[in-house]
């Protein structure tokens, strides 16, 4: 399916040169992020605009659990690989909360987070072929990785054997610094961690896509989803509706799973053709042995058995929600005597991201997105944690001042 080519000789003699370059520099210890003197928004984008070292103008926290504040970073200049990205949207994302909220674990700071983001090519280096200045362009969740294990060669590079590069919060060995991400101005990221946006599609409402999108679209490839399939979704939330549009789009038969009959209206105006209440004993009963493959996008407790239960024999059930204390208690036996599968799913690779953009254009799906401005963005992560949005905020990078 994959329309990416592997890497020219020449690329990978690049890249063998940077692997080099980063085996030469260490990471340095706990200290504070560098700040940039405060410049305006627009002053920012212009100096982004040469390529060179510039500042973005931010948004991040200075504590751990802090609300979110104006900052002004520091952006590399491009080196011959490296795209600089004017950003137009960045996507809201609960790993968002959970990094700048030390929920997990302690944090360089300042942070700005951000791993969904849209913008437009505002510079390329010298020896960028894959994007010029004016493209559409996003980025994920993952920046950089080694290009030469066995995973990044697959197109795996979320699962880099040395260690893949989170787009903020992360250490980048390949550059000597941290990652900041895409509440920002702009961001500098290497050409091969940057996808093509297709014009079809509503920017806004891609930026989801980079994170939600390949964390549900990847999942749903690799169990073969296709026209005849019934597919359940559980949890009807920022992954979950993604899954609910991308299995329709595939040609599935979708029923929505949840414990909210007001949900009902909701999931038929995304495609589905049913609701199961969880809670309905008699409903689940019914349903048992009905679908083809579940989606458990479900982030809160919840007895897994009973979404497994409702699986055909050889079906599988695809976890991509993070419930608090992780799946609880699987029963062996439902696995052994139906021959199902229990997947796991973490995002996906770049060519994979770059594949589901484009059968996103294809079929004409987007997230379903309230847009928020950068004054807004503390409000929208309390609801955000509260479930309170349909179905993913996206920050208006153009309100950054
Ligand atoms: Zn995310
Ligand atoms: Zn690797």
């Amino acid at each position: 399916m994959s329309r990416v080519l592997p890497p020219t000789p020449s690329a990978l003699l690049a890249l063998r040169r940077r692997v080099t370059l980063a085996a030469s520099t260490t990471q340095p210890g706990q200290g504070d992020n560098p700040e940039a003197a405060p410049v305006s928004a627009a002053e920012a984008r212009a100096a982004a605009a040469t390529g060179a070292a510039h500042p973005a103008v931010a948004r991040g926290v200075r504590t751990l659990g802090g609300r979110l504040e104006a900052l002004t970073i520091p952006r590399r200049a491009a080196d011959p690989h490296d795209v600089v990205i004017d950003v137009e949207f960045c996507g809201l994302c609960h790993s968002d909360v959970h990094a700048a909220r030390g929920e997990w674990g302690n944090r360089v700071l300042p942070l700005v987070p951000g791993h969904e983001i849209v913008g437009r090519v505002a510079a390329v280096g010298s020896a960028v072929t894959a994007h010029a200045v004016g493209d559409r362009v996003g980025v994920g969740v993952v920046v950089a990785s080694c290009r030469e294990c066995d995973a990044c060669l697959r197109g795996q590079e979320m699962f880099c054997e040395a260690g893949s590069v989170g787009t903020y919060g992360a250490w980048d060995r390949f550059h000597a610094e941290r990652t900041q991400g895409g509440y920002a101005t702009s961001v500098v990221v290497a050409e091969d961690f940057v996808l093509r946006v297709p014009g079809s599609l509503d920017p806004a409402a891609v930026a989801p896509l980079l994170c939600a999108g390949i964390t549900t679209y990847s999942p749903l490839r690799k169990a073969g989803v296709g026209p005849g399939d019934r597919v359940a979704v559980a949890g009807l939330g920022g992954l979950g509706h993604l899954a609910v549009k991308l299995a329709v789009a595939m040609g599935a038969e979708v029923t929505v799973v949840t414990t909210n009959p007001a949900k009902a209206a909701d999931a038929a105006a995304l495609g589905a053709s049913g609701v199961l209440l969880s809670t309905d004993a008699g409903a689940m009963a019914a349903a048992a042995g009905r679908f083809h493959v579940v989606v458990d996008a479900i982030a809160a407790e919840h007895d897994v058995n009973v979404l497994l239960r409702a699986l055909r024999p050889g079906g599988s059930l695809l976890q991509v929600g993070l419930p608090p204390a992780g799946v609880e208690e699987v029963d062996a036996s439902l696995l052994v005597r139906n021959g199902l599968s229990l997947v796991g799913s973490k995002i996906g690779g770049i060519p994979e991201t770059q594949e589901m953009l484009d059968f996103c254009a294809e079929h004409g799906v987007g997230t379903s997105i309230e847009l928020v401005d950068a004054e807004g963005l503390d409000e929208a992560w309390d609801r955000m944690v509260a479930g309170d949005v349909r179905y993913r905020f996206v920050l208006d990078a153009a309100t950054l001042a």
